[in-house]
């Protein structure tokens, strides 16, 4: 990875001398590493003069390994004096920060302290990471892979009676018994009803004959996310299940189809939106088509119908149609596709064209 060129463009992309990265307890962890390949807490000053990490005891030793050659600063008393210090000793005047990023009341305390006019930017480091480098796209290929490789084992021992935290806590432990660090977001293993919610916690509920089962699941390796849905029919499915099956395939497979440079993330979401309302499923598709995938699991651009975002290549996305029945359960099928000049690669290679039996 290559930070210094990532630095060098944000500070040609900011209207300031510099940009001030805060982490604190995750609160940008893909800033800070995005800049610098440093995974502790802190903060950073990025400015044409280079980078500058102002840590504190707890992370100086780990700084030194991880990123020997960025400047550290460690803090005496609080952060907020240390970062205040910083920038008046290096004569920034004026000092760019992500508004999505950092808290009111930090933002509040700076302008306190700094002797720097503070810019309220939306994210610019959101904005770099939308189009992803090639070893950021091998990463996530391979955090596919453990996915599908984790789903894969445990599908084949599931059984009737098992229930949907039981299979959670199964698949994660698969996934970081295959060296997964975590899983890349609260694994949803929805059964039955269940699965018409799109954001389900696991619960207690046990698998029926004729339930659907939907797994939407994503390792984290090597600091990279993976997302996937599938879903299976416990025993022999119904006709109204393998009815919406076929059509949230069919979605899906058309929405992979639009994906492509050039293409914007409102009419990709409507390739696969259409052909859902001319079904008369139109009202049980709700939530935006896909999302960008790295670093974090939901990050730009977007596919929606409000999405005002323009597909470029290397940049990742999530091709994920659903069909909700309340009271009867859903479909959803979520693909992982890297955009290219003329379509898309698909990450993902799960298989989906069958509603397959399981239990
Ligand atoms: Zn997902
Ligand atoms: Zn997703």
């Amino acid at each position: 990875m290559n930070y210094n060129k990532r630095r060098e463009v944000l500070t040609k992309k900011i209207d300031a001398d510099a940009f001030l990265v805060y982490n604190m307890e995750g609160s940008d962890f893909p800033s800070m590493y995005y800049l610098t390949g440093f995974t502790g807490e802190g903060a950073l000053v990025v400015s044409t003069n280079g980078p500058l990490l102002i840590t504190d005891s707890r992370y100086t030793e780990q700084a030194k390994r991880e990123i020997p050659n960025v400047p550290v600063r460690q803090v005496s008393g609080s952060y907020l004096d240390e970062i205040g210090a910083a920038i008046k000793e290096s004569g920034i005047a004026r000092l760019a920060l992500s508004g999505v990023r950092m808290s009111c009341s930090m933002v509040n305390k700076l302008r306190e302290k700094a002797s720097a006019e503070i810019i309220i930017t939306e994210d610019p480091v959101n904005d770099l990471r939308r189009i992803k480098e090639p070893e950021e796209i091998e990463r996530i290929r391979a955090a596919v892979k453990l996915t599908e490789e984790s789903l894969d084992e445990l599908v084949r021992g599931i059984k009737v009676g098992m229930s949907e935290r039981e299979l959670s806590l199964r698949l994660e432990f698969i996934m970081r018994e295959k060296g997964a660090e975590q899983v890349a977001f609260d694994l949803i293993v929805a059964a039955g009803e269940n699965a018409a919610l799109p954001h389900y916690q696991p619960g207690g509920r046990t698998l029926k004959q004729g339930d659907l089962l939907l797994f939407d699941i994503g390792a984290k390796l090597d600091r990279y996310c993976a997302d996937m849905t599938r879903v299976f029919s416990v025993g022999k499915p119904t006709a109204k299940a393998q009815e919406i099956y076929n059509i949230v395939l069919a979605a899906n497979m058309a929405g992979i189809a639009a994906v492509s440079e050039g293409a914007s993330g409102k009419a990709v979401d409507a390739a696969a939106r259409d052909l859902i309302t001319a079904k008369g499923y139109g009202e049980h598709f709700q939530h935006g088509l896909g999302h960008g995938v790295g670093l974090e699991v939901h990050e730009g651009p977007r596919l929606s119908p409000m999405s005002t975002d323009t597909l470029e290549a290397g940049m990742t996305v999530t091709v994920e149609p659903g069909i909700y029945i309340p009271g009867f359960g859903g479909v959803r099928i979520e693909d992982l596709t890297v955009v290219t000049k003329n379509g898309c690669e698909v990450l993902t290679s799960f298989p989906k064209e069958e509603l397959v039996q399981v239990g």
